[in-house]
């Protein structure tokens, strides 16, 4: 495999991987931050740009090769990165993310990217940068956060963050430590911090378990739905524009219009992804294929006469050919035929594909949290932010909102307790 270098040459997976841990190993990092950003995704970039605005010292330790790595990946790569139809209500727990938005998210997140020079457009009610690229959005917060003065460092992994000093409110800070991974065996080192900001998604929380937080197990979310039906291998790659409706029993409890992918394991697209946040094993799922149409005008389109009958590729008009032939295929005569076009149904067997879900329920309980500053309440001077708390929200530029503001929130709160620090101990 091989990528492209600047000077337009091919490069190879190996030397650009080795370019990048030798660019790694060359950022020095200090021995004491202000604060200390566990994480250079979405969340922690924001965080780490926040706070060192407002003049804190900040240190992002990131895992991965590079900062921002997990954004390349968004929205197919071009990076759905907010909505301007935002609602708290969109997200699991909407009392806490109402309270962490405060006024006004969108306006917020818009005002941070324009000051990025991130330009964008419209799809529906989705924001995208204007060059559809996911990497515009990674470069500008890269870009913001070295004229900031944030020291990223990536290829470092944290393994254990501790409560450093006797003060009982906990003045004295936190050590970090990490594994430095630049090519043979890992290096252990240990940073000061006066705050900590956890914006690991679910990476980093082994790290802090000694630090007593209550958690809840992480599970995918946003993924595609297994589900039985004879029809799935015919129709594996077709698409089709549905309104999808999930019952549990006989109780529809979620529907929801838009594109579904038929795969030969069940379902995948943007409706599905939002469906499994409420599967359950057994559900039953169906599929309205003509959500435009009623029944009487599917009548005239199948059976005018009222006979009974339907001819083969009667539906081609209608639905993708392959998925009307797999329809007519499985009616003995028009009033089943129609029937299925308005409900073809599905047997679910839950989600799947863990490993490509976009993102995870669970995490850090957010009644440790304070909903104004994202600070533990147990633990002075740790902040969380993104994914690594308990907060998913629907497809659609929801959960990068999330990251974004709630790391606005972490970052610029956790300069100013760092600064408070700073000024108690003069
Ligand atoms: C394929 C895909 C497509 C998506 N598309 C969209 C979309 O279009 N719109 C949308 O709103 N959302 C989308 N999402 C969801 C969105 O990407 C996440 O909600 C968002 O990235 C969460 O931000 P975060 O900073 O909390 O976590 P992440 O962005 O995952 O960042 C966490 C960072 O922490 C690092 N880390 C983990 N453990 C450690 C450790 N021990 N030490 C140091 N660093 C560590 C990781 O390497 C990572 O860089 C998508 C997700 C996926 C997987």
């Amino acid at each position: 495999m091989s990528g492209s270098s600047k000077s337009g040459r091919r490069v190879s997976r190996a030397a650009q991987r080795e370019a990048l841990l030798a660019q790694a190993a060359k950022v020095e990092v200090e021995k004491s931050y202000d604060v200390v950003v566990i994480g250079g995704g979405a969340a922690g970039l924001v965080a780490a740009i926040s706070a060192a605005e407002d003049d804190a010292s900040v240190l992002v330790l990131e895992r991965d090769l590079e900062c921002g790595r997990s954004i390349l990946a968004t929205g197919n790569g071009r990076c759905n990165f907010s909505n301007v139809e935002l609602d708290a209500e969109a997200y699991n727990d909407p009392e806490f993310v109402s309270a962490v938005f405060g006024g006004d998210a969108l306006q917020d997140i818009l005002g941070f990217f324009r000051d990025c020079n991130l330009r964008w457009g419209l799809e529906g009610a989705r924001l995208y940068p204007m060059s559809r690229k996911a990497a515009s959005v990674r470069n500008v917060l890269l870009a913001r956060a070295e004229a900031a003065g944030v020291t990223l460092a990536p290829a470092r992994s944290v393994t254990l963050v501790e409560t450093a000093g006797e003060d009982a409110d906990g003045r004295g800070g936190f050590e970090v430590t990490f594994d430095e991974v630049f090519g043979g065996e890992a290096d252990s080192r240990t940073v000061e911090a006066r705050c900590v900001v956890a914006a690991s998604g679910g990476g980093a929380l082994e790290a802090l378990d000694g630090l007593g937080l209550e958690s809840t197990t992480f599970s995918a979310a946003l993924c595609p739905v297994a589900c039985e039906a004879d029809f799935l291998e015919e129709l594996d790659g077709c698409r089709a524009h549905v309104r999808a409706q999930l019952s549990h029993g006989r109780f529809p409890c979620w529907s929801e219009r838009g594109e579904v992918l038929f795969r030969s394991y069940g379902l995948s697209g943007i409706v599905t992804f939002n469906m499994s946040r409420e599967v359950e094993e057994g559900d039953t799922v169906e599929l309205d294929l003509a959500p435009d149409l009623g029944s009487s005008d599917l009548q005239q389109i199948v059976d005018p006469f009222g006979r009974g009958e339907f001819v083969p590729g009667c539906l081609d008009g209608v639905l993708d050919p392959k998925v009307a032939a797999v329809v007519e295929g499985m009616a003995e005569d028009s009033e089943e035929l129609i029937s299925l076009v308005k409900a073809l149904p599905l047997r679910a067997t839950g989600t799947c594909e863990e490993d490509s879900a976009q993102v995870t329920q669970g995490g850090l309980v957010n009644e440790q949290f304070d909903d104004g500053t994202l600070e533990c309440s147990e633990v002075p001077g740790l902040f969380a932010c993104g994914e690594v708390l308990d907060v998913d929200g629907a497809c659609g530029g929801y959960n990068l909102s999330w990251a974004w503001k709630s790391g606005m929130v972490a970052g610029a709160a956790a300069a100013r307790r760092a600064q408070k620090l700073v000024r108690a101990a003069r």
